[in-house]
């Protein structure tokens, strides 16, 4: 019987329930002794763990967000916090630890390696910003999110004879962008990627109006472009009439979809197989289908591209 800890941090994500469930639900058929801690690594410093039974998973299968709560904490980033939560840890004799959380929360992850305790990582995050998974928690759900918006505003732009303009989550890594881009048949996406003329965009969406469409979408990622701004320069441009959506936090909102679901349940089901066989200090991710870990330098040393034959294949679709 091994004693196992579980905590989601940083942003929180659609699915991150699931895992919490799967990693619970194994780990106690397999006989372990399972706890959640409140409120990521600022609940390992307060001491702010319980005692996890099968029923206490029970109705969040289907729940966005996470129930453990996620929270930010500078105070982990230092030694002396970091020690803080290793003595709580101890004290219950509690071993291992499942972070649910992004790139950051990977590195707080990796920080209580170094102090001994056996931890793993499971890809939290909806941006799907992390090397070696194909897929994070959350971002199917938030494509399937962010299509729905954009289908509600062609159906007004339509009416109108209008530009929208979407922003879309996405600091660093354009895939929200671009595959809701792929999935709605949108006329531009801008990314960080991939560089961008706004004259270029402007010309093609004023030939489109002048052969005859009713409206024209652009989607863009926060990290490539401010969609009010990109809309008032295009406007400016091309003479057109546009408008400006920041699709914002219901990005993170919504019932997990049947992917994420499935996934973050393999995900969470593996890693208790590993700790059975021996195997800690690695992040899971899946790749070409199948559950895959890799250590967290591996991680860190990864590159994050995006798909460059999933851009042209929307290039070639416009
Ligand atoms: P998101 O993708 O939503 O931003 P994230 O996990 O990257 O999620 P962060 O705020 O970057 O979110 O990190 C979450 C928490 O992880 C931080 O508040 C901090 O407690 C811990 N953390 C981040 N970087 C480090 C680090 N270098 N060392 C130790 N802990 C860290």
């Amino acid at each position: 019987m091994k004693k196992i800890a579980i905590l989601t941090s940083g942003g929180d994500s659609q699915g991150m329930n699931s895992a919490i469930r799967a990693v619970v639900r194994t780990g106690l058929h397999h006989g372990h002794e399972m706890y959640g801690v409140r409120r990521g690594f600022k609940g390992l410093m307060n001491d702010d763990f319980f005692k996890m039974a099968s029923r206490d998973v029970s109705d969040i299968l289907y729940r966005g967000g996470t129930f453990l709560q996620s929270a930010r904490s500078e105070t982990f980033k230092t030694p002396e916090g970091q020690q803080v939560a290793v003595d709580n840890l101890k004290k219950r004799g509690i071993d291992y630890v499942v972070v649910i959380g992004g790139d950051g929360s990977y590195r707080g992850a990796q920080a209580l390696i170094k102090h001994g305790i056996k931890t793993f990582g499971l890809p939290g995050t909806i941006d799907n910003d992390i090397p070696l998974t194909d897929y994070t928690i959350g971002f199917d759900t938030t494509l399937n999110v962010v299509t729905d918006a954009i289908g509600n505003l062609r159906d007004t732009m339509s009416s109108h004879e209008r530009v929208s303009v979407i922003e879309a989550m996405g600091r660093h890594c354009g895939d929200i962008a671009l595959q809701a881009g792929i999935s709605s048949g949108v006329d531009a996406i801008l990314i960080p990627e991939v560089p961008y003329n706004l004259n270029d965009i402007a010309a093609e969406l004023k030939a489109g109006f002048d052969r005859g469409k009713s409206h024209s979408i652009v989607v863009v990622a926060e990290g490539a472009g401010n969609a009010e701004e990109v809309a008032k320069e295009l406007k400016a441009l091309s003479g057109l009439d546009t408008r400006a959506t920041i699709l914002g936090h219901i990005q993170r909102g919504g019932t997990p979809s049947a992917f994420d679901r499935v996934f973050t349940s393999r995900m969470g089901h593996r890693v208790i197989e590993l700790i059975d066989e021996g195997i800690d200090g690695v992040a899971l991710g899946m790749e070409k289908n199948e559950i895959t870990y890799h250590t967290f330098d591996e991680i860190f040393a990864g590159e994050n591209t995006i798909n460059k034959k999933m851009y042209q294949v929307f290039m070639d679709l416009v």
